[in-house]
């Protein structure tokens, strides 16, 4: 994003430490670069895992490509397809929400997510619930905004029938996540808290979430998404993807990942019109509330190079260069 206001990371904080610090540890990879390479290569960096995983999955993808494999068989998809929710932010009004979520279950979203917020939750919950009915699939994020003393606040949710609650308190409260779960039946899903495997494995044992938020980017890449994928699999904690506003490119990536068989709540993977009126690769569009897998070799799009042209707004060359 433009700001860092999701994670400590923002573009040009990214394009400016890819540039200065990873490309030149990259380049210790030489000639034969390949993507399970990047994390070590720059494991010696402390954070800036949505730069890194820019990095790994531009590699992840030629390597593909030359290989003529797929991204969703390398990461051992299990499905063609994968359920499609939606985001919905903060509205002026009851009455704009209503109006946006129906929007949304007529496109054929099988999933509603609603930020909430101090102020902004029992009631826009209710409305919606109210509304559509107990089968509407709802749940809700509150990124953080929340402290362990509303917890009797945030137990009212339980009336609801949420599929979860997504990182209620700040990112680095695993302890206090764990008090609240001992304290509401809506299972809590930690998403800004799961840095890496090591965190998730963490704050599950400890009884902190129940489901987990995966987002390559905020993990630093995809390969580290399919561990996390694994381990939580393993335990038999479901998992769901996550998105980050992504065009085609990262969405192709989302969606692969998507279809690897822990992911059994549909994630953030909204069609291409939900964000863009031009994607930069060919749309992913919304079939009764799926979105299929590419099978293409690599990412499987093909970057609009014109389109991308467009929305171009600055343009660095760096010239390859192996030591
Ligand atoms: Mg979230």
């Amino acid at each position: 994003m433009g700001e860092p206001l999701y994670s400590p990371e923002y573009v040009e904080g990214a394009h400016s430490v890819i540039r200065s610090q990873l490309l030149p540890r990259l380049r210790r990879g030489g000639d034969e670069l390949a993507a399970d390479d990047v994390a070590p290569l720059l494991s010696a960096v402390k954070g800036h895992q949505m730069a890194k995983a820019a990095l790994e999955a531009a590699v992840l993808d030629a390597d593909l490509r030359a290989a003529g494999v797929s991204m969703a068989s390398r990461l051992g998809g299990v499905r063609s397809r994968v359920a499609a929710g939606v985001s919905v932010g903060i509205s002026a009004s009851i009455e704009e929400l209503l109006e946006t979520v129906a929007g949304h279950v007529e496109s054929g979203y099988l999933r509603i997510k609603l930020k909430v917020e101090p102020g902004w939750d029992l009631e826009p919950v209710q409305a919606v619930r109210e509304h559509f009915g107990s089968g509407l699939a709802l749940q809700v994020d509150a990124n953080g905004a929340y402290t362990l003393a509303d917890a009797p606040h945030l137990s009212k949710l339980d009336a609801f029938g949420l599929l979860l609650v997504e990182q209620p308190l700040r990112d680095d409260d695993i302890s206090g996540h764990a008090a609240l779960a001992r304290k509401m039946s809506t299972p809590i899903c930690l998403d800004e808290s799961i840095t890496s495997v090591a965190i998730a494995l963490d704050a599950i044992e400890r009884g902190a979430c129940a489901v987990v938020n995966i987002k390559a980017g905020r993990v630093g890449g995809y390969l580290e998404a399919k561990a996390l994928h694994d381990a939580c699999f393993e335990r038999g904690v479901p998992v769901w993807c996550g998105g980050m506003l992504e065009t085609g490119i990262g969405r192709a990536a989302n969606v692969a990942l998507a279809s690897l068989p822990g992911f059994t709540l549909p994630g953030d993977t909204s069609a291409s019109d939900r964000y863009f009126r031009r994607d930069i690769t060919e749309p992913f569009v919304l079939v009764s509330g799926h979105l299929a897998v590419p099978d293409g070799p690599g990412l499987g799009v093909t970057p609009d190079l014109q389109a991308i042209d467009e929305v171009t707004t600055f343009k660095e060359e760096i010239i390859w260069q192996t030591i």
